[in-house]
């Protein structure tokens, strides 16, 4: 059975307190095991990385770029070799993960401009011989922690813009599914960065405490679920730290009588199912205005599942693949009882769908549930699966409270023709990235990604401008050169330009 180690001041290293199993989920098999670090690996991922940052933050910034620039490179040349990695620990089909892996690939561009990005502020004169600059300084050692269900992409979102800023990097990836998030790192040695730039730890709470408590950490991203991004936030800021920790997602669909059905339908079907519903942006509830609109979606949804396919990820003609685990795959049965239960209408029922020669898997067949309420504890909470519920509304106001008033508030997207209700529903609604018309707004890596509400604590997006903000803190410095006609005697009062 082979190991999945870590990866700490540019080596492989296999040090663990325990080892815990790795599945295909297709199958149902433990393919591999992965090495939980005890404190003191932790520790010395720390230390490799506090070690390493005095010269990375005095490399040019022009120099840092380049590295990325290569890194880009390595990145597209083995895609094949990631996907096939993300496909065999998460399931996701293999065209799936080259979306995933293009949008990460985005962010490393992103950082690719690091001089133009850093250059700081300047203003010339502000008092008499005066001149003031703002400088964007990197904070030292940052910690990531991600989630499963992009092995690729979130780890991108973070180190890349993180390490250009001038920073070095621990990162702690989920223990699920670790593989790809190794092989990309370990990529990062390849493309020329120095060794202990860039760490990698795998591991459990354990790891997570260390990174959190350390005071040699400055600043902590993370992206999982909300439980977890709370105790995140308050343990990190507790501890004096610069925190980001993005959380869960109930996304709502509103269908408005005016909308163009067959795209309202396409786009719904790849935005609740792709992927097995297992994305932050996924959308899960479609809040159909009017029961004549409801009842025609239901019916075209219906129509259109039946063609859906399910299977493993190396197929390209699947549409997704299993669920992360066992556990989850039982986890998501039981909101869909608990809908049947509570008295919504089960549609199209995934409980029971088999992959032939895959009867093992942690597959959950693509569900829809109709008459759904707001009581109802299936609506609640996130269910992470392919299961789409379908909500109706009276009026489009109905269905915007509806939307404020839930924990959550990630992502969301209205059907519409109409350009006065858009722009209405874009400027008020509580959700921190809006679609018109486009199921899975996931902002560019020039735009910053992070919900509202529940789904976010802290103060800053993910990535783009808030990512550079983020992993930088801002020094002022205000200049005068003396010279005999501005000398000045003693002053004071408060200073002012004079
Ligand atoms: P998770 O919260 O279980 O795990 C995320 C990370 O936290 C993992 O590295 C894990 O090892 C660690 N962790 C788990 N429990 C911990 C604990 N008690 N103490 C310290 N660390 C702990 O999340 P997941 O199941 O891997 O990912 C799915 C969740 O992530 C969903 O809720 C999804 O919505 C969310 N997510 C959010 C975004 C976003 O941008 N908002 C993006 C992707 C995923």
């Amino acid at each position: 059975m082979s190991i999945v180690g870590h990866f700490i001041n540019g080596a492989s290293n296999e040090t663990h307190s325990r080892l815990q199993d790795i599945y295909n989920p297709a199958t149902g098999e433990v393919s591999r095991q992965v090495a939980i670090a005890p404190k003191t690996t932790v520790e010395d991922a720390i230390s490799a990385a506090h070690a390493a940052f005095p010269q990375w933050r005095d490399t040019p910034p022009m120099k840092r770029a380049r590295i990325m620039f290569r890194y880009k490179q390595l990145l597209e040349e083995r895609a094949d070799e990631i996907c096939r990695l993300i496909g065999q620990e998460h399931g996701k089909i293999v065209h799936d993960a080259a979306g995933e892996l293009q949008r990460g690939i985005e962010n490393v561009e992103y950082a690719c401009g690091a001089p133009e990005i850093l250059k700081g502020e300047f203003s010339k004169n502000v008092g008499p011989g005066i001149n003031s600059w703002s400088d964007f300084q990197p904070l030292g050692v940052v910690a990531g922690i991600t989630p499963f269900n992009f092995p690729a992409m979130v780890p991108l979102w973070m180190y890349p813009l993180a390490l250009v800023c001038g920073n070095t990097f621990v990162l702690k990836p989920s223990e699920r599914d670790p593989s790809a998030t190794l092989y990309i790192g370990q990529l990062l040695k390849e493309a020329g960065l120095p060794d202990g730039v860039f760490n990698i730890v795998n591991g459990d709470k354990e790891a997570v405490d260390t990174l959190l408590t350390d005071k040699r950490v400055k600043a902590v991203s993370f992206v999982g679920s909300t439980p977890v991004a709370q105790y995140i936030y308050a343990t990190a800021t507790a501890n004096g730290k610069r925190c980001q920790a993005l959380g869960g997602a109930k996304n709502h669909a509103i269908v408005m009588p005016d909308a163009d059905m067959e795209n309202v339908v396409n786009s719904l079907l790849g935005a609740a199912f792709g992927s097995s519903g297992e994305r932050c942006m996924a959308l899960s509830v479609a809040v159909a205005i009017g029961d004549d609109i409801a009842d025609e979606l239901v019916s075209q949804l219906k129509d259109r599942m039946s063609s859906l396919k399910m299977g493993v990820y190396s197929d390209k003609n699947n549409d997704f693949g299993p669920v992360i685990t066992r556990e989850h795959q039982q986890k998501v049965f039981g909101h869909i009882t608990s809908a049947e239960q509570q008295g919504a209408t089960i549609v199209v029922d995934g409980r029971k769908t088999q992959v032939s020669g895959y009867e093992n898997g942690f597959f959950v067949g693509a569900t829809l549930i109709d008459n759904v309420t707001t009581q109802m504890d299936s609506y609640q909470a996130e269910i992470f699966g392919p299961v789409l519920q379908v909500i109706r509304a009276k009026s489009m106001q109905e269905a915007m409270d509806m939307i404020d008033e839930h924990e959550y508030g990630n992502g969301t997207c209205i059907y519409t023709r109409d350009g006065e209700a858009a722009n209405y529903f874009a400027d008020y609604i509580q959700v921190g990235m809006v679609g018109i018309n486009i199921p899975l707004p996931v902002p560019v890596s020039y735009h910053s990604f992070g919900g509202w509400k529940n789904s976010l604590f802290g103060d800053l997006h993910a990535y783009g401008p808030d990512g550079v903000r983020f992993y930088t803190r801002r020094k002022t410095i205000t200049q005068r050169w003396p010279s005999a006609n501005l000398r000045e005697g003693a002053e004071f009062s408060m200073p002012t330009m004079k």
